[in-house]
């Protein structure tokens, strides 16, 4: 394990910080361009730079221990958690400005690949550090929307996974007490403050999420064919509920969830109660298990002992489904007893669940009490 100050030799000349995201409300709405109100972790990815004295970009993740060099003009492109900074370097390039060869060191207390979006953290960390390097020249070109919008190019193009933009604008744009309402189809987008009195729980189910890939297409089609039938652009042109009668199933029920689900991020974004926000997030989950049918019932049990648990206003699955995490809103300071009350319920069958927010202690396991 490399410490910053040996990979500098001396401190950073730039450093930048940006969070992960957890999506409160907006499941399977993205594709139907339709709405999200995703929130910031606790937790974030640090990225600190300065000039390196080769012709080379030397990149370390304190994280994975790892490293990475690669040419700053012409070479072969970096694998690993290098694409996702290669990306951001060479559109940031591609914007105008010059970008002189970098030691990039990476830090974070994300966990990765748990549905967290690390990736989003490290693509806005990275594009954050820049922007403080090159300053104006920079900063002119490139404001918080646009460089979500060139952390989601990198990811695409770089890491060759094909994302949507909420993780890089919830990232960019909102913090752990202001939700982001996003419009897929316009982008437009505003903060929405937390309810009052309240903190989340997020737990990681410990279940592989085998089927998403293929389930994912097979909804995705699923609405591209509603649509069709109903005769509008995509199923969040649809505000009446009402008119999905017709369609047969299981198309109506798909319809059905991805209307609801709408209408459930419309009225939370205007700003509801604590325990309104539980409720929606409670109908949310039932939808998504029974009209949508991406739960498993892992997931349902899950949800089941969070609800359950003394001071939990609502929780349901968070993310695609077929696995990955749960979301609990809670009554401020009962999120950790909380989370340990329904894991202590869940893991009992040798099941692996971990809590991933309210942040374990340092040395604990984060399914261990803490
Ligand atoms: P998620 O975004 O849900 O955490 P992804 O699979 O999309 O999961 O992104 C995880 C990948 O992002 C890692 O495999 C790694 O390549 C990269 N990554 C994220 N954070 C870091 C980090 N701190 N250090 C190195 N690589 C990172
Ligand atoms: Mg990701």
């Amino acid at each position: 394990m490399t410490s910053a100050e040996t990979f500098f030799g001396g401190a950073p000349v730039a450093c930048a910080t940006a969070p992960g995201r957890v999506n409160l409300l907006g499941e399977h709405t993205d594709y139907n361009d339709g709405f999200m109100l995703p929130v910031a972790t606790p937790q974030g990815t640090t990225v600190a730079l300065a000039r390196s004295h080769d012709d080379q970009h030397h990149l370390y993740s304190g994280t994975l221990d790892g490293n990475v060099s690669f040419a700053a003009k012409g070479g072969s492109a970096p694998q690993g958690f290098g694409s996702y900074i290669e990306g951001c370097i060479r559109l940031v390039e591609a914007l105008g400005v010059e970008i002189p060869p970098l030691r990039v060191f990476v830090s974070s207390n994300l966990p990765l690949g748990s549905g967290l979006s690390s990736s989003a953290a490290l693509e806005v960390a990275t594009l954050r550090a820049l922007r403080q390097l090159l300053g104006d020249e920079l900063a002119s070109r490139m404001d918080d929307v646009k460089l979500a919008q060139i952390a989601q190019r990198a990811e695409i193009d770089y890491a060759h996974v094909n994302c949507g933009i909420m993780d890089q604008m919830a990232s960019s744009l909102c913090d752990e007490r202001n939700m982001l309402f996003i419009d897929a189809r316009t982008l437009e987008h505003r903060l929405v403050k937390m309810p009052e009195g309240t903190e989340l729980i997020v737990i990681d189910s410990g279940m592989p999420r085998t089927l998403a890939a293929s389930k994912y297409n097979e909804r995705r089609a699923e609405c591209e064919e509603a649509s069709r039938k109903l005769g509008v652009k995509a199923l969040r042109d649809v505000t009446d509920p009402s008119v999905l009668g017709p369609l047969p199933e299981p198309l109506r029920r798909r319809a059905r969830h991805v209307v609801l689900e709408d209408l459930r991020v419309l009225e939370a974004a205007k700003g509801v109660s604590a325990e309104r926000f539980g409720e929606l997030m409670n109908a949310s989950h039932d939808s998504l298990r029974d009209d949508y049918e991406v739960s498993i019932p892992e997931l349902d049990k899950l949800v089941a002992a969070l609800q359950a648990a003394p001071g939990v206003l609502g929780a349901r699955l968070t993310g695609a489904g077929f696995g990955g995490a749960c979301v609990a809103l809670c009554r401020a300071g009962q999120a950790r007893q909380a989370a340990q009350i329904a894991l202590s319920n869940y893991n009992k069958e040798g099941r692996k669940g971990r809590i991933l927010i309210p942040v374990p202690a340092p040395g604990k396991e984060n399914n261990e009490p803490v």
